[in-house]
């Protein structure tokens, strides 16, 4: 049993062992020379198989021995029928990163057994058949150790496909024949959208499981001349080659965008991740395999910017979008400093007119720029660590506005996952309070799932904190993530906030009525408030109403508004703006209206 150990010892190795070392060493495409070398010259019969059981790899040796059907993608059932089928599972065991195995493999249904071993590589098995293996005790020889290693050089082993390495062989090699003959290729890289949450709610193992539906996917969706790679992590790559240019590589980013955006069935689960690509054609946008995979990344940032689950190809106007954003990262650091971040604050309307508080939201007043929504510079900020510091300012800017406000409206302060992480949210929201002199209780916190992501008991023991000192706590956009209910069970929310995304077509769609109606029921059974937001039309209001969400927020019912446009909201107030439909609502339900007419916004 040494052989198996060892083996089995060698293919589990820790990345930078001895054997690690030496595959770095290897060039993919003298690996694939080498390994047609090795295959061609040893004394054993070793073949390697994908992830489906085809065949991939062999030498000669295999064809004279088995003659029959030994053609690349040939089964491993066609090459050796005495393998029973009922060894499937066995064998996915092994591609997994089980142990190897030994089997019994037959020419002839009349000769005698031979040993072989069936070993994982690659995300597919590999079979040695072996005069050695017939002496159980003996162990793997160098040989056949390098025949295994010359294999895995040039794949990625979870996924299956063609490693980095390869995939800059291949680049070098069509741009050269770029040059020489003139035929256009196309680089995509395509990133899935929405990997990192996967990995972070359902853990790695998961997060392999969705890499490896995602290689098929990809493989399936190519055609000759198209090849795959995994680059890293989340990162995929296909290089096409002798096609007609744009046509075909848009033509393959939709395919492939269409393929990755259906769910994944990962441990029962619907898991959606979405995939944005970035195209690059040589020699048009460059002749140097770096400045190809520049391009490409460039018009990948340009379609994850653009909303993500797109396609964008590369154009020159996208070194001036990165130079911008380059640009802003730079001045943001200042901004703070330089008084440029401002709030503003949106009503938050319980039905039928009475206005319980605002929500504040960032601004930034960009000298040159001019007004910068947070959806740009927020993600900038948190990419730079300055998140805590801005976030820490918002909490104390808003609780001091509130204080000019009549004492029983609320306001609302979002929090970015980064104000988590620093470790000192709940002393400094204390500070803050004590500090400005505002009731606990006027103070609520928003909060994504993404907080939550990692449900970590700190997070919730930060919020339990928060909860003791009277501040309210919110889910914010609930229905987009994964609106686990977990959550709800772990923590008691004072206020659930159904995404603007159910609300948008709530007039004329059946899906978003039901699921705004089944968030309204889940929080009162709960004992939480709902809020709406993204209200925009009276007859959104009016259903939401009918359906007794607690609290409406959108430009129906006030836009953002500065510091001083609050207080004349205030003063205004009952709401104008209700038109025909605020008395018909107001009687029906028999409300008064008024300003912070009942006692905050939650439902505690
Ligand atoms: P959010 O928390 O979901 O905030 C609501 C967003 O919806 C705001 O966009 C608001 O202007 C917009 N909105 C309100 N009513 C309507 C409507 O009727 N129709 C439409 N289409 N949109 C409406 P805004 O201000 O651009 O903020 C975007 C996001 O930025 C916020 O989404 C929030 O996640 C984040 N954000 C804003 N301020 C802060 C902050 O101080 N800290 C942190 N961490 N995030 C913030
Ligand atoms: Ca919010
Ligand atoms: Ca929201």
């Amino acid at each position: 049993m040494r052989i198996l150990h060892r083996l089995w010892r060698w293919l589990l190795r820790p990345k930078a062992s001895r054997a690690g070392a030496k595959r770095e060493e290897l060039s993919s495409a003298a690996s694939e020379a080498r390994l047609a070398d090795f295959l061609e010259n040893t004394t054993d019969i070793v073949s390697f198989y994908d992830r489906d059981f085809r065949l991939t790899h062999y030498g000669s040796k295999l064809k004279t021995t088995y003659g029959h059907a030994i053609v690349p993608g040939a089964t491993l059932w066609e090459i050796y029928p005495s393998l029973g089928t009922e060894l499937i599972d066995e064998f996915d065991r092994v591609r997994r990163g089980g142990s190897p195995m030994h089997v019994e493999l037959r020419r002839s249904p009349g000769e005698a057994p031979r040993s072989a071993l069936v070993f994982g590589a690659a995300n597919g098995i590999g079979i040695i058949e072996s005069a050695e293996l017939e002496y159980r005790g003996r162990t793997l020889s160098e040989e056949q150790e390098h025949i295994v290693l010359l294999h895995q050089a040039t794949h990625d082993v979870l996924t299956g496909l063609q490693n980095r390495r390869r995939f800059s062989d291949r680049l070098q090699q069509t741009l050269s024949s770029v040059d020489g003959s003139r035929e256009p290729s196309a680089l995509l890289q395509i990133d899935l959208d929405d990997f990192k949450a996967v990995n972070d709610t359902l853990g790695h193992g998961a997060g392999d499981t969705l890499l490896q539906l995602a290689a098929i996917r990809i493989l399936d969706a190519l055609q000759e001349g198209e090849s795959a790679y995994r680059l890293a992590g989340d990162e995929f790559a296909v290089i096409q080659s002798g096609k007609t240019q744009p046509a075909e590589a848009e033509r393959l980013a939709a395919s492939l965008i269409d393929a990755l955006k259906t769910p994944f069935v990962i441990n029962d689960i619907p898991v959606f991740v979405g995939a944005s690509i970035g195209i690059a054609f040589g020699p048009e946008h460059a002749t140097e395999c770096e400045q190809l995979m520049k391009a490409s990344d460039i018009a990948l940032y340009a379609a994850k910017t653009d909303g993500r689950g797109c396609a964008r190809t590369f154009n020159r106007s996208m070194l001036l979008l990165l130079e911008q954003r380059e640009n802003l990262r730079r001045s943001l650091r200042m901004a703070l400093e330089r008084g440029e971040l401002f709030l503003e604050y949106q009503p938050l309307v319980r039905p039928p007119s009475s206005v319980v508080g605002f929500e504040a939201l960032l601004r930034w007043r960009h000298p040159e720029v001019g007004i910068i929504p947070p959806g740009v510079f927020i993600p900038i900020a948190e990419a730079d660590g300055l998140m805590d510091e801005i976030g820490r300012w918002v909490i104390e800017q808003a609780c001091r506005q509130a204080t000019t406000w009549p004492s029983s409206l609320t306001v609302a302060v979002n929090l970015s996952p980064a104000q988590f992480l620093s470790g000192s949210l709940t002393d400094t929201v204390a500070q803050i309070i004590d500090a400005v002199g505002i009731r606990a209780d006027r103070l609520e916190l928003e909060i994504t799932e993404t907080v939550l992501l990692e449900q970590t008991i700190d997070n919730i023991d930060i919020l339990n904190t928060l909860n003791v000192l009277g501040i309210r706590i919110s889910l914010d956009d609930f229905g987009t993530y994964y609106s686990s209910l977990s959550y709800l069970k772990n923590f008691p929310f004072d206020t659930l906030k159904i995404d603007r995304y159910f609300i948008r077509d709530l007039e004329t769609d059946r899906k978003s009525q039901t699921i705004a109606r089944s968030i309204i029921g889940l929080a009162h059974g709960l004992g939480i408030s709902v809020t709406a937001e993204g209200v925009e039309t009276p007859g959104q209001a009016r259903w939401l109403i009918k359906e007794n969400c607690d609290c409406l927020q959108g430009n129906f019912l006030g836009r953002p508004l500065g510091a001083e446009a609050t207080h004349d909201f205030i003063r205004r107030s009952p709401l104008e703006g209700y038109g025909q439909w605020e008395e018909e609502i107001g009687r029906s339900s028999g409300r008064p209206s008024s300003v912070g007419g009942t006692e905050g916004s939650g439902a505690r």
